[in-house]
């Protein structure tokens, strides 16, 4: 049967496996795939084992997403420009490596039927996540993205790397008068139960999207919505569509998100 896995530190939260056997189950593929725990210095050593044991793929999460990047044979533009790989394929000796986080939050926001054509977006972060929607973002050609960050430099070194005239840098005392159709948080803030510091006109009538996902309305959701967003959406369809999407990669058929995402839910 054909090996997978998802590797990080720490991997014991992981819903990947579940998702992916999900897949596995609702397309007839065989398929076993993993969680595993890796020691901080040994994930290249950790990646050499797997593919010499026949592993076919996997998906790479915290810490270890830059650092898969440099261990690939192959990237993808999207990999590159994110400067993070979340998806190794082993093919013929060679690693290939894709992310496929920005499909993921493009495909669910395309779910929930936010329009993203012409739309101003608002993106709350300069981390690696942020990195990584910018360009599935801009290809669905939005008027603009307004990257705003609690530390200025990095939005501002985001736009320089991305060079393209849809984006601009703003900090979060500088978006007051700025109107926006989707405010994406892609902050950790949620994760510490703060919300980043921008003003509540900014989110009335807006869609808001957190990465972070729970049980319940993550803070910057709760806040959104009572300060009237229009509609307010978490991260775990993002987690299923990135899941979707380095499926399609691996095994060539397109799993279909929404029977996982409401088992999930
Ligand atoms: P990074 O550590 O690379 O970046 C964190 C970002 O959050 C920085 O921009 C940082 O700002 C900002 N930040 C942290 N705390 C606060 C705060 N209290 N107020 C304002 N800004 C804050 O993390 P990632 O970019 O990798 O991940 C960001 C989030 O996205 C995580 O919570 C992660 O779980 C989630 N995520 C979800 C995915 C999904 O599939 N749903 C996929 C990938 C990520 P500064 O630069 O000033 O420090």
């Amino acid at each position: 049967m054909d090996q997978y896995r998802v590797f990080g530190n720490p991997i014991k939260q992981s819903r990947s496996p579940l998702i992916h056997q999900s897949f596995a189950h609702q397309t007839q593929q065989k398929i076993n795939y993993q969680s595993e725990y890796v020691e901080l210095d040994q994930f290249e050593a950790t990646i050499e084992d797997f593919v010499k044991s026949g592993g076919k793929g996997a998906n790479i999460t915290v810490p270890f997403k830059e650092q898969a990047l440099t261990i690939c044979d192959q990237l993808t533009e999207r990999a590159r420009l994110a400067g993070a790989v979340n998806t190794l394929s082993f093919v013929d000796g060679k690693i290939l490596g894709d992310n496929t986080d920005g499909q993921g939050l493009v495909q669910d926001l395309l779910n929930n039927n936010v329009p993203l054509k012409n739309c101003r977006i608002l993106l709350l972060g300069a981390g690696g996540a942020a990195k990584g929607v910018i360009l599935p973002l801009l290809a669905q050609l939005p008027e603009s993205i307004v990257i705003a960050n609690r530390t200025l430099t990095k939005a501002e070194s985001l736009i320089k790397q991305f060079n393209n005239e849809k984006l601009s840098a703003l900090a979060f005392t500088a978006l007051k008068n700025e109107k926006f159709d989707l405010v994406i948080n892609a902050t950790s803030a949620s994760l510490s139960g703060t919300i980043p510091s921008i003003a509540k006109e900014l989110v009335v009538n807006t869609h808001c999207y957190d990465m972070v996902y729970g049980n319940e309305l993550t803070p910057f959701l709760l806040w959104a919505k009572d300060n009237g967003a229009t509609k307010v959406m978490d991260g775990l369809g993002m987690l299923v569509g990135q899941a979707a999407e380095s499926f399609r990669i691996w095994r060539n058929v397109h799993p279909e998100v929404a029977p996982i995402l409401q088992r999930l839910r």
